[in-house]
């Protein structure tokens, strides 16, 4: 079996025993879609070796699996393997997943690699292994916010004028284009893999490509003195280029980076090496590979914290590079914030983060429908009203076509009851997957991404994702994740995942509101525990049952 293999089942035709359990099927069949997966081949979706099943041995047991599973039964899948299927009840998930998880002592990547070639183990990332990956559109919203707060917090508003340096146009990184260029900025780009420059052309996340660093600069600069939003994907390596632009200084107004850092194995191509090189010495030794990644991404890192020092605003973008610069030597690595508490946190305090949903019947006319949908049920947002009419035009669907917006505790639930009618009264075409992202806001302990700088210092405390898995399951989604080193690696995080499906059922309705409320609600707890005020006022505005802040 190999992805020319992969199945696009569309429309109203069931190939399972139920919609929970086509939409599974459909999802799982999506993530590996050539047009929405890194490297179907290798089963790859994103961030660097994040898999959507183990092997292809596995996805054929899970494919057959998920089309033999009854309405009462649970499928439990142990990073990619499909291990058991048992009797549950109509209410419960149809499948449970746990990927990449550790015991804590050995959670590190030696241990994780000796588990994988062992064949005992897959990476999961975060929505790679638990099935709701919809391609770089999944993160945009979550990008295009982060600018749009940086613009607020440092530059009246707005990013026009101004210039993003960054790298990295992978399944994540890609969305930083575009994302720059829709709060009307000039990003740079650069990316070691031509091949993924041209696909972000392709696919409108990116508008023009070079080789050239001085035509780069003359590219951006030249779109800063007329304040026209640009973007520009440059070819080569990040730990050569940056200090080569340091050398002729130019300073950028904003610099980030989303190569995948937390991987240095598989995720970040060593400076002074071609793609072909690298992956030649990956294979053939794989510490000296490690040993150089490192050395280059602590080059990286130095030279990062030399442009913020001339000025830059400067932040990680969760792919934990200042832990791998700072373990390599770097002491001032973390001089620079997460995006998290510097731009984000106040939306996880009332329990926003990427909400997402899948038009099982694959017609956009669905998505459009639950576009309108949102304009007129939440019109006195204007933030989220332009979000949808931006997104209409300028997202295009990778797969299955899908939308994304963060909302928050009380709006989730609403607007999936409002889509669950929608499937019932015939006004969709067929049944919508609804989910999110691991990083939201009640989901992931990860002390250099989404808990970094807690207000009480609990940035390491594990047990809020675990509780929400579980809260989640108990309410009635249809399939639960726990992973481990999502984002920034092994041994930095542990995070789960929830999808729920709106059939247009009376079942999925009290599903939906049940496990739509408990989700976000996770978030605002979470949140309101660390003393946060939003997050507590949000608790109490909407009666939260917090027994220690009641007192
Ligand atoms: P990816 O593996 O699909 O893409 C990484 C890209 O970086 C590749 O295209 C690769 O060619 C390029 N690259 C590697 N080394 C380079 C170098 N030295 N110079 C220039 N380019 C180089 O990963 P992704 O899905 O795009 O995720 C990127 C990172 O961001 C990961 O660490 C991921 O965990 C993290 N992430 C962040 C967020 C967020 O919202 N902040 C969300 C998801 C993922």
């Amino acid at each position: 079996m190999n992805n020319n293999h992969i199945l696009k089942y569309r429309g109203n035709t069931l190939h399972t025993k139920g919609w929970q359990q086509e939409a599974a099927l459909r999802m799982l069949m999506n993530n590996l879609d050539p047009e929405v997966a890194e490297n179907p081949s290798e089963l790859v979706v994103y961030g660097g070796i994040g898999k959507a099943a183990r092997n292809w041995d596995c996805y054929d047991k899970i494919v057959h699996s998920l089309k033999q599973l009854n309405n009462n039964e649970t499928l439990l899948i142990q990073s990619g393997k499909p291990v058991a299927v048992f009797q549950t009840h109509e209410d419960a998930p149809r499948v449970l997943l746990a990927n990449s998880n550790i015991v804590p002592a050995y959670a590190n990547w030696e241990m994780f690699h000796e588990l994988d070639q062992k064949g005992l183990m897959m990476y999961g990332q975060m929505t790679a292994g638990s099935w709701i990956y919809i391609g770089s559109q999944g993160i945009v919203q979550g990008t295009y916010e982060t600018f749009a707060e940086v613009a607020k917090q440092h530059f009246n508003s707005t990013l026009k004028g101004t210039i993003t340096l960054t790298a990295g146009l992978g399944g994540m990184g890609g969305a930083q284009p575009l994302a720059v260029t829709m709060n009307g900025g000039i990003c740079i780009a650069i990316e070691v893999d031509e091949r993924k420059i041209d696909r972000r052309i392709q696919t409108r996340y990116l508008d023009v490509k070079t080789t050239s660093l001085e035509e780069t600069i003359k590219l951006a600069t030249n779109a800063k003195k007329s304040r026209k939003p640009l973007s520009i994907g440059l070819l080569g390596n990040a730990s050569d280029l940056l200090p080569e632009m340091m050398k002729i200084h130019f300073i950028p107004d904003i610099l980030t980076d989303q190569t995948s850092a937390h991987d240095p194995l598989n995720g970040y191509i060593p400076s002074n090496m071609t793609l072909e090189q690298a992956e030649h010495l990956r294979t053939s030794d794989k510490n000296l590979y490690i040993k150089y990644a490192k050395a280059s991404i602590a080059k990286h890192v130095e030279t990062m914290l030399a442009i913020q020092n001339k000025g830059a605003i400067t932040f990680d973008y969760g792919n934990n590079i200042r832990q791998i610069a700072k373990d390599e030597g770097i002491h001032q690595a973390f001089d620079f914030p997460g995006f998290v508490p510097a731009y984000i946190r106040p939306q996880f305090c009332v329990g926003k983060g990427p909400f997402r949903w899948v038009a099982l019947s694959g017609d956009p006319e669905d998505i459009k429908k639950t576009d309108q949908a949102i304009l007129k049920t939440f019109s006195d947002n204007k933030p989220l009203c332009n979000w949808i009419k931006m997104a209409q035009e300028k997202i295009q669907f990778q797969g299955l076509p899908s939308r994304i917006c963060w909302l928050g505790y009380g709006e989730r639930a609403k607007f999936g009851k409002m889509i669950n009618d929608m499937v019932a009264s015939g006004e969709l075409k067929a049944p919508i997957v609804i989910g999110r992202d691991h990083l939201d806001a009640g989901s992931v302990a990860s002390p250099n991404r989404e808990t970094e700088a807690m207000k009480d210092g609990s940035d390491v405390v594990a047990d809020w994702p675990i509780l929400n898995a579980m809260i989640n399951a108990v309410g009635g989604a249809t399939w639960v994740s726990v992973h481990h080193g999502g984002g920034v690696g092994m041994g930095y995080s542990l995070h789960a995942g929830m999808v729920i499906v709106a059939d247009g059922t009376k079942e999925a309705e009290r599903r939906i509101e049940r496990v739509l409320t408990t989700d976000p609600g996770m978030g605002v707890v979470r949140h309101a525990d660390a003393g946060y005020d939003l997050a507590i006022e949000t608790a109490k505005q909407h009666g939260l049952n917090m027994p220690m802040l009641n007192q």
